[in-house]
C-alpha cells in the first residue's frame, strides 16, 4: 500500500485516484475547484462515467479515498503524486502547461519527504525534464524528488473499465528507483507494464492518439470519396476490418472526431514538429479533413433546403460521443450556431449533455432562431421539418425508422453516425442522408 495523492479530479485524475484506492492504496484527491470537492465528499461524481460513483462511495466508506482543496497537507508526506490536470490547447495549437506548472510549484513548496511525481497529463515531449527541474528549483525542504511520465490511455465513456483492464501501462522513468516504485504501485492491477525513458513515454501518448485520429480522418476521407463514386463506406470498412494489419476498430466514418484529446493532441504534435523545423504532413491532413467533416451534414442539408428559417429542427445527441457528458470539440458545437444563424428553431435531445450545452446556448431565442431542450426524443421529432443526428446514444439508436415517418412533418434525416441502414430507411419512407453512403430518397 502506498500513500498516493492525485492532483486534478477530471476524467483522468479522479478515475485514476478511485482505481488506485480500489487496488488498496491510500489516496487523496486534490482539486482547486471547491464545488467539485464538496460534491465528491458528498459521494457524487462531478463527471459522468459508468461505474465511477459506485467505486467512489465504496472506497470512501472504507476510508481509502479522501477529497480536499488543501494541497499542502495532501502533498507533504505522499509517496507518489500523480498529476492529472488539464493541458488545453492554446490559440497557436500548442499545449497550455500553466496548470502543470502551478501544481509543480505547489508540490515543490510543500513536500517534506522524498517523493516521486508522476505526470499523467498529456504533455509535449521534454516537458517532464522541465517539470523536474522546476520542482527542484523551488524546493523548500531538503528532499529527493524525481519526475516520471505515465501517460493515460482511457477513453471517456468507459474510463473506469479502461483503467482497471488497460491493455498496457506505459511508464517513462530516468532511474531504477522511479521505475521500481511505479511497478510496485501498479502491481495489483495485473496489467502489462511497458517501461521506457521519459521522452519516449511522452511520445507514445501523442503518437498513439494521433494515429487513431489519422485512422478516423482517413476513413472519413474515403467515405466522402465513396459517396462520389457510388461505394458504401460501411461495406468498405467491414471488408477492411478482416485484415489483421488494419484491425477492426476505429473504422467508422462519421462527422469527425471531437473530445478533449484528439483535436488538441493532433494540433500539439504538429506544433512540436514545427518547433523542430519539421512539417508533420500526415497529422496536418488529419486535422484538415476533420475540420471540414464536422459541418458535412449542415452543408448537405443547406443544398437540399431553401432555408432553415422558421423550420423545426430536431437535434439528437450533443456530446462528442455517447457515454459522456463532455462537449469539448463536439460536432454539435459547430452545427448548432450555424443552424441558429440561419433561423432554425432547434429542439435538442441528449440524455446526459443537455445541461452542459445549455450553459453555452441557454434555452430561448438565439440569433435569428431559438433552442429548446427536450427530455423525450418524441418531443424533438414531433412536427419537425428536419432531424440531425450528432451522437449515437442508445436512446437515439432505439428510435425506429417508422417513428421518424410518423412523428415528423417531413421525415428528412441527416445522420452523422450512420446509425441506420439505408434500405430500412427507404422502406419506411424516410429521406435519409448519412456519411459515405448513397442517400435514401
Ligand atoms: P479535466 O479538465 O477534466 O480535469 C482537470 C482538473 O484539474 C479540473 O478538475 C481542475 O479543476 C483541476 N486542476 C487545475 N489546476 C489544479 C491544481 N493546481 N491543483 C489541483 N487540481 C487542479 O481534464 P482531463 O480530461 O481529466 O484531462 C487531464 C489530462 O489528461 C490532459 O492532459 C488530457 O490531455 C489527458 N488525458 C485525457 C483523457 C480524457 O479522455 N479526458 C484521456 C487521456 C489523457
Amino acid at each position: 500500500m502506498h500513500k498516493i495523492t492525485v492532483a486534478g479530479t477530471g476524467y483522468v485524475g479522479l478515475v485514476a485516484g478511485v482505481c488506485f484506492a480500489e487496488m488498496g492504496h491510500q489516496v487523496t484527491c486534490v482539486d482547486i475547484d471547491e464545488n467539485k470537492v464538496a460534491l465528491m465528499k458528498s459521494g457524487v461524481t462531478p463527471i459522468y462515467e459508468a461505474g465511477l460513483q459506485e467505486l467512489m462511495q465504496k472506497n470512501y466508506a472504507v476510508g481509502r479515498i479522501t477529497y480536499t482543496t488543501d494541497y499542502k497537507s495532501a502533498y507533504k508526506d505522499a509517496d507518489a503524486i500523480f498529476i492529472g490536470v488539464g493541458t488545453p490547447e492554446q490559440p497557436d495549437g500548442s499545449a497550455n502547461l500553466s496548470y502543470i506548472a502551478n501544481v509543480a510549484r505547489q508540490i515543490a513548496e510543500t513536500i517534506e519527504k522524498d517523493c516521486l511525481v508522476i505526470v499523467k497529463s498529456t504533455v509535449p515531449i521534454g516537458t517532464n525534464d522541465k517539470v523536474e527541474q522546476f520542482i527542484q528549483d523551488f524546493l523548500v525542504h531538503d528532499v529527493k524528488v524525481e519526475v516520471a511520465s505515465n501517460p493515460e490511455f482511457l477513453s471517456q465513456g468507459s474510463a473506469v473499465h479502461d483503467t482497471l483492464h488497460a491493455e498496457r501501462i506505459i511508464i517513462g522513468t530516468e532511474s531504477k528507483w522511479a521505475e521500481e516504485l511505479l511497478k510496485k504501485i501498479y502491481k495489483p492491477f495485473h496489467i502489462p507494464i511497458v517501461s521506457v525513458n521519459r521522452r519516449s513515454a511522452e511520445m507514445i501518448k501523442y503518437a498513439s492518439n494521433d494515429f487513431l485520429a489519422l485512422k478516423i480522418s482517413y476513413m472519413n476521407d474515403i467515405a466522402n470519396l465513396c459517396e462520389l463514386v457510388g461505394a458504401d463506406i460501411q461495406d468498405v470498412a467491414r471488408g477492411m476490418s478482416f485484415d489483421e494489419r488494419i484491425g477492426g476498430k476505429f473504422l467508422n466514418a462519421g462527422i469527425g472526431f471531437g473530445g478533449s484529446c484528439f483535436p488538441k493532441d493532433t494540433k500539439a504534435l504538429e506544433y512540436i514538429a514545427k518547433q523542430h523545423g519539421y512539417e508533420l504532413r500526415t497529422v496536418k491532413s488529419a486535422i484538415d479533413v476533420n475540420k471540414d467533416q464536422k459541418t458535412m451534414l449542415y452543408k448537405k442539408a443547406s443544398k437540399r433546403l431553401i432555408t432553415f428559417n422558421g423550420l423545426k429542427v430536431a437535434v439528437l445527441g450533443l456530446t462528442f460521443k455517447p457515454g459522456t457528458d463532455d462537449l469539448r470539440e463536439a460536432a454539435s458545437l459547430e452545427n448548432v450556431p450555424l443552424l441558429l444563424e440561419q433561423g432554425a428553431d432547434i429542439f435538442a435531445y441528449d440524455p446526459v449533455g443537455a445541461a452542459n450545452f445549455a450553459k453555452n446556448f441557454p434555452e430561448g431565442i438565439s440569433g435569428r432562431g431559438s433552442i429548446k431542450y427536450v427530455e423525450h426524443i418524441e418531443d424533438a421529432l414531433e412536427g419537425a421539418n428536419v432531424c440531425f443526428i450528432f451522437t449515437e446514444w442508445g436512446e437515439v439508436k432505439a428510435v425506429t425508422p417508422d417513428m421518424y415517418k410518423k412523428l415528423m412533418r417531413t421525415p428528412l434525416i441527416y445522420d452523422g453516425r450512420n446509425i441506420y441502414g439505408v434500405d430500412e430507411m427507404r422502406a419506411a419512407g424516410v429521406e435519409y442522408h448519412s456519411i459515405g453512403r448513397e442517400p435514401a430518397l
